[in-house]
């Protein structure tokens, strides 16, 4: 009888539960360690007061299909799971409380929903609506030879100013976690590809109904464990212990396991920590040590009464905040979620003037804004690997030179022809965990 290798992966955040699934689907037997008390990694829930809340408002979209096929897999209910809602970018100015662009999309097949989206906005003259087509249409499906930032690519082209700066801009920054000065011009391009050259649901916007831990972690760790697989909480591996072909075992505390196959899902810094003494991996680890990282800010305001946007999720712009979500999807209605990603201006203040300052912005915006009673700011230093021009030369692929040891998370490189990387993002993680776990079953 064949016996199926014992396979150890180092990392419970979504990559690391993709390639648990999908290792015990194909019964594989796995034991995963994961260093914290809880899975989910930068996307799990947080306990603030009484409530259950997220480490970072997320937002996932339909062309997320990795991540419904590993919901599909762990026959989790995906319309109970999400409020799935047809694309809409409804961009507010924080200072005067105008709309400063309203672009939704119909449920028809694309392109021809962009088409009809771009002619319904009452943001654009009819001009610059069929200038828009025209133009974006062409900047999306030119080839971009050599990568440049995404403010240089825009200037290649003459879009309408406020469908740029309005728009594509802050898209750009929500996507990619980085501003469009310093942002891939050809992970962006791709990024509106997968989205916009796609089945019309791709665009749809799928809100979480409840948080991040019960979305994925808590049920991928259900199919783990029916399937006889092993998960160990506040487990730290401090060693990968090696000859010149293998890693041989894993250090824990004073416990040296012994595994056939290892799969390291661990955030890029501890991946490069991990593998920096092993020499046949030290150049992955001066690979990983060449990325640069981005913070992800999410400040909870809680209101005295129920409180509600005119649409679920609101851009703002001109002042602090970027995005801001309903907590209600998910069980706060007296709760709202605002998001700035990356660096800025925002991070020298204290967290009672950026939240003076946002209620303000917010109180433009919507009328009879309640009276705020608490906040909470999460700051996630290292949220996103900073997606700039060329980035995917620093991001190692899956396999090593070490026969059983493999990598993902959604900073490894595990596209095919050179083709652009996806910026850092649950569907990356999810892509890379399945993709890993498939290349070890391979092999
Ligand atoms: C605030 C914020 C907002 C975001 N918003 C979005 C969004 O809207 N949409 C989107 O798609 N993506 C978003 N992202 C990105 C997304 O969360 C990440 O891309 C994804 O969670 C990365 O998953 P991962 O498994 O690759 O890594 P991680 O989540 O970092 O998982 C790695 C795991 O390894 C564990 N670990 C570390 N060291 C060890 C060790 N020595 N031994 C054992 N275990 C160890 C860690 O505790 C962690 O659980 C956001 C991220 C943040 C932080």
């Amino acid at each position: 009888m064949l016996v199926k290798k014992n396979i150890a992966i180092i990392g419970g955040g979504w990559a690391g539960l993709a390639a648990a699934v999908e290792l015990c689907k194909n019964n594989y037997k796995i034991t995963l360690f994961e260093s914290s008390p809880q899975l989910g990694g930068r996307a799990r829930a947080i306990k603030w007061n009484n409530l259950t809340l997220d480490n970072g408002q997320h937002l996932m979209i339909g062309a997320y299909q990795q991540m419904l096929d590993c919901l599909n897999t762990i026959q989790a209910d995906t319309s109970q799971l999400f409020k799935q809602l047809p694309h809409r970018m409804l961009m507010m100015d924080s200072q005067n409380g105008e709309v400063a662009f309203d672009l939704q999309l119909p449920t028809y097949p694309a392109p021809l929903h962009l088409l009809f989206g771009v002619f319904n906005t009452s943001s654009l003259s009819l001009k610059d609506k069929i200038i828009l087509l025209l133009r974006f249409n062409k900047l999306l499906n030119t080839p971009i030879k050599n990568d440049i930032s995404v403010s240089e690519w825009l200037n290649t082209v003459k879009l309408p100013k406020s469908y740029r700066l309005n728009l594509l801009e802050p898209v750009c920054l929500a996507a990619l976690t980085t501003h469009p000065q310093q942002a891939s011009a050809k992970a962006f391009q791709s990024v509106l590809q997968q989205t916009f050259n796609a089945p019309a649901d791709f665009t749809d916007l799928l809100i979480p109904t409840t948080d991040l831990g019960k979305v994925f972690p808590s049920l991928a760790e259900s199919y783990i464990l029916q399937h006889g697989g092993e998960i160990k909480t506040r487990c730290k591996v401090q060693k990968l212990l090696h000859d010149k072909t293998h890693i041989h075992s894993l250090q824990i505390d004073n416990d040296i396991l012994n595994f056939d196959h290892i799969i390291l899902a661990t955030p890029a810094g501890v991946s490069a920590k991990l593998l920096q003494d092993i020499p046949a991996c030290s150049h992955i680890s001066e690979q990983i040590n060449k990325l640069t990282f981005e913070p992800v800010s999410t400040l909870y305001i809680q209101f005295k009464d129920p409180v509600s946007l005119p649409y679920p999720m609101l851009g703002m712009l001109n002042g602090l905040s970027e995005w801001v979500f309903e907590r209600a999807t998910s069980g706060h209605n007296d709760i709202l979620a605002v998001v700035i990603s990356a660096q800025g201006n925002h991070l020298k203040l204290s967290q009672e003037t950026l939240t003076n300052t946002i209620y303000n912005e917010l109180s433009n915006v919507i009328k009879d804004l309640p009276e705020l009673i608490n906040s909470k700011l999460i700051i996630e230093k290292h949220a996103a690997f900073q997606c700039h021009p060329d980035v995917d030369k620093n991001r190692p692929g899956i396999d090593t030179n070490l026969k059983n040891l493999k990598i993902c998370g959604d900073y490894v490189y595990i596209e095919e022809n050179n083709q652009p990387g996806l910026p850092s993002t649950l569907e990356g993680a999810l892509r890379s965990g399945v993709k890993c776990a498939q290349s070890t079953i391979k092999d």
